[in-house]
């Protein structure tokens, strides 16, 4: 009979035999001092037996009885003499204990103080791969070995000393899985889940690791100590395949031990690394958690959310096993939470997470997790393994074979994407075209319907031409998605991000950082949001920091603009030169931050191979539509705020005292006679043009664009750029829209580009000590389009930083980014300027 704190009567002394639980349960508890080993003795229950008081080390601690349930106990045995009960357990002294502890050096205080303390462990793997075998060598007995599927039925158990351990070893039913689907199954799990085991060793046949390895990714889901026998090894060797299984182990957190069981190779080492594990010894042991891709990572941080508020459950049970057995709908796991008080919540949120994946997958959740189980094998052994020539065709290594071939891989990746970006512009251009018209003309009608007054203004300029200016730009967005989507859905990009890792890390980076890059050329928000599949938090940041360096679709027309007003040769070179001058930037900036913020080693991770899908027009149309209405709704809501905001700056204060009086010089030459009628309207629309840029420089904006013209006079640039800079922190569209009214097109809809490109070629500065020159030479041109580039990253994106990384890394963005940008507009200027 196995006790539990619980049971100690009171001033009874017992010792604690068993911690079990996971989380910050866990850590409390050992925070605590309640670990294997120490003695305990109870003082007295509360009135209504909860919690309960022990004393522990010297002092008192209470503990909740839901708390005090998880620990087990064992008696105390007398002085001097060897324990003897079910989890052998020596009483450590307590000073002996502080004595180890101080002694040691390594970070991880290894539970050297524990010496002689029983370690449970398990054998469990796939029918045939080994483990009675193991179990027979290291034990002595002869139990029935058996080279076909099920033979061993019944649990084994035996001990023998190991080190200064004694080992319990159990053989466990072989299983491919540990679900609920045979009753060998539910048992394996049943051991693991209440005998917790110090250690399982995790037997893999090594002629078919594949297969083999799918039952360990169960076990990382289940955050278990485990180490893994490579056994068969003999036959892997015979073969002639290449397994870099060091690397391997590191990649996927286990130390791996290749043995050769019918032959007692590599057994002892194998012994030697489970008290390692135990010990807390080994430097390649960590917890992993697999990546299931955005979605279902999605859900399952949505019920550890509400796992998470239930401390019962969240003491008892890993959080992420909990919210993937559910999602997997493992009818009795469910059962099992469902038993427990107040889990209603846990249960509803994922019946809807559950619903809203296989609506999204269209298929069984449980499916999508074990594909994406194997997507994670699959790169693991991509990366480590190589058959031997006549086996590979075999394994269906061979569609990746081309595609992520040594030499045609990133050349064959690099024509996809020229293709999509090919695509998205040429193609796009005819729907922006029709969008463009569309917007001119619902603003040419209500100007004309309307009558003349603030509303009508702020329609006209303020909303349609700001929201009007973004919604331009949808059909592009429309079809850089769904390329991204298509790429996704057939798994080529995870094949991109598996070519470009080699690259990536000569920056500090992974390659699965690199396919949030790409998207960065789309939009910085889906880009950040599509960080969520980095492992890791500290590379997230880090891509999330050079994402915006990625030149987004809302900055190409300013680039078109300026490119078609003063770089009438090599257009395309120059808009080539800009995409890659950010690139550059963000490997700079990546190796910079990585040195200064993220020093750190590197941890290896696998990047996942999900097999090739033909992806089916529902998904990626569902996947291209979440995306734009994402893309909608952030800009959406940020520019018509901003575009209003802007366009009041712009319009206020309304009372501006002119220069000249504009309205008498206009009826001027209205009644003239010596002039014909054309002249007449081309004075007045000069006229017009001069009041309205007289009242825009008077103007709150106008008046912010003085404010700011000191700061970037050393770039060469006049207040007018000052204002576009300004308004362009809302969203990089709006630059042009604000350079429409500041440099005075006259604002006819289809000529707008073109008159604003001669405009902006004939600019002056209006005083200080560059009057009369030029605003805008070739050189002000391409730095002010890097500052552009580099500068700010829109609201949206900022808050989607902030979101994913928190306030500190948004405003940090902001400031690097702007800063950043002068200095290379400054750089440019300077250089530029003694060359040319
Ligand atoms: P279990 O079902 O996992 O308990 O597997 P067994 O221990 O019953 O072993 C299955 C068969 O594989 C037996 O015939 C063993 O002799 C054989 N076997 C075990 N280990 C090795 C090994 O390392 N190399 C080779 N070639 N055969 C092995
Ligand atoms: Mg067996």
């Amino acid at each position: 009979m196995v006790r539990h704190l619980t049971d100690l009567q009171d001033n009874e002394t017992a010792v604690i035999s068993k911690v079990k639980g996971y989380g910050a349960f866990r850590k409390r508890i050992t925070e605590m001092g309640f670990v294997r080993g120490t003695r305990v003795r109870a003082i007295k229950k509360a009135p209504l037996q909860d919690p309960i008081e022990y004393e522990l080390m010297g002092y008192r601690v209470s503990l909740r009885k839901s708390e005090a349930a998880m620990i087990e106990i064992a008696p105390c045995p007398p002085k001097g003499e060897l324990p003897e009960y079910h989890s052998t357990q020596a009483c450590v002294n307590l000073n002996e204990l502080t004595h180890t502890f101080t002694e040691s050096t390594s970070k991880k205080v290894p539970l050297r103080g524990n010496k002689g303390a029983a370690i449970q462990v398990a054998l469990v793997g796939n029918p045939n791969c080994g483990k009675t075998t193991i179990f027979n060598h290291t034990t002595g007995k002869h139990e029935r070995v058996g080279n076909y599927g099920g033979v061993t039925v019944d649990i084994k158990t035996a001990h023998f000393n190991q080190q200064d351990y004694r080992i319990d070893l159990t053989d466990l039913p072989g299983t491919y899985s540990i679900s609920e689907y045979s009753p060998e199954e539910l048992f394996v799990r049943k051991h693991l889940a209440e005998e917790l085991p110090d250690v399982v060793i995790n037997v893999i046949d090594a002629s078919n690791l594949e297969r083999n390895l799918f039952l360990t990714t169960q076990l990382i889901d289940m955050n278990i100590k485990v180490v893994i026998a490579l056994n068969m090894y003999d036959e892997l060797q015979a073969r002639g395949d290449k397994f870099d299984y060091q690397r391997f182990g590191k990649l996927i957190g286990i130390p791996i031990v290749p043995t050769v069981a019918s032959k007692g190779k590599g057994i002892g080492t194998l012994w030697d690394k489970v008290i390692d594990a135990y010990e807390e010894n080994v430097p390649d042991s960590r917890h992993i958690h697999i990546s299931y891709g955005t979605e279902i990572n999605d859900s399952i941080l949505r019920i550890k959310t509400e796992v998470k508020k239930h401390n019962a459950i969240n003491d008892a049970l890993h959080s992420q096993y909990v919210a993937i057995k559910l999602l997997e709908e493992d009818k009795a796991f469910t059962q099992q939470i469902a038993a427990y008080t107040d889990s209603q919540e846990i249960i509803k949120t994922a019946q809807e997470e559950i619903l809203r994946l296989e609506k999204t997958y269209g298929a069984k959740t449980e499916t999508v997790i074990a594909d994406a189980k194997y997507a994670f094998i699959r790169g693991a052994l991509q990366e480590t393994y190589q058959p031997a020539a006549t086996r590979e065709e075999a394994k269906g290594y061979k569609s990746d074979k081309l595609l992520t071939h040594k030499w045609l891989g990133i050349p064959m990746f690099l024509l996809f994407m020229w293709g999509m970006f090919q695509l998205t512009f040429t193609l796009g251009s005819y729907p922006m075209e029709w969008i463009e018209t569309g917007v001119t003309t619902l603003g040419g009608w209500i100007q004309s319907s309307m009558p003349e007054g603030m509303l009508r203004d702020l329609l006209v300029d303020g909303i349609i031409g700001g929201v009007g200016g973004v919604i331009v730009f949808l059909p592009n967005i429309l079809i850089l998605f769904f390329c991204i989507s298509l790429m996704e859905d057939t798994g080529y990009m995870a094949r991109a991000a598996f070519i470009m890792d080699k690259v990536m890390h000569k920056i500090g980076l992974h390659g699965k950082s690199f396919i949030p890059m790409l998207m960065g050329f789309g939009c910085g928000v889906p880009a950040i949001m599509a960080t969520r599949t980095l492992d890791n938090r500290k590379d997230r940041i880090l891509t999330m920091l050079i994402v915006p360096l990625m030149s987004c679709s809302a900055r190409l027309p300013v680039y078109v603009l300026f490119i078609s007003a003063f770089f009438v040769a090599h257009q395309g070179l120059i808009l080539l030169s800009i995409y890659t001058a950010g690139v550059l930037l963000a490997a700079v900036m990546a190796i910079l931050f990585k040195k200064l913020f993220f020093k750190k080693a590197d941890v290896p991770f696998v990047m996942e191979l999900p097999p090739y899908r033909l992806p089916t027009l529902r998904n990626i149309g569902v996947h291209t539509w979440g995306k734009s209405v994402q893309y909608l709704t952030k800009m959406g809501t940020v520019i018509l705020v901003a575009s209003i905001l802007i366009w009041a700056l712009g319009y206020f204060p309304r009372n501006v005292s002119y220069t000249k009086d504009y309205e008498q010089e206009m009826a001027l030459v209205a009644q003239s006679d010596s002039l014909t009628d054309e002249v007449k309207e081309e004075r007045i629309g000069a006229l017009a043009i001069a009041q309205e840029s007289e009242k825009m420089e008077s103007s709150y904006i106008g008046q912010l664009g003085h404010l700011i013209a000191p700061v970037i006079a050393p770039l060469g640039y006049d207040w007018k750029i000052g204002v576009s800079i300004i308004t362009g922190l809302a969203a990089k569209e709006i630059v042009i829209s604000s350079m429409g009214v500041l440099y005075q097109s006259d604002l006819e809809a289809d000529e707008t580009s073109v008159s604003l490109q001669k405009k902006l070629q004939e600019q002056t500065f209006t005083s200080g000590s560059h009057a009369g020159q030029k605003v805008f030479t070739p050189l002000i041109a391409y730095s002010f389009m890097l500052f552009i580039l580099i500068y700010f990253p829109c609201v949206a994106a900022l808050s989607a930083i902030r979101r994913e990384a928190g306030t500190k890394w948004a405003v940090f963005t902001a400031l690097y980014t702007t800063s950043l940008a002068w200095l290379v507009a400054f750089i440019v200027y300077r250089v530029g300027g003694m060359i040319f």
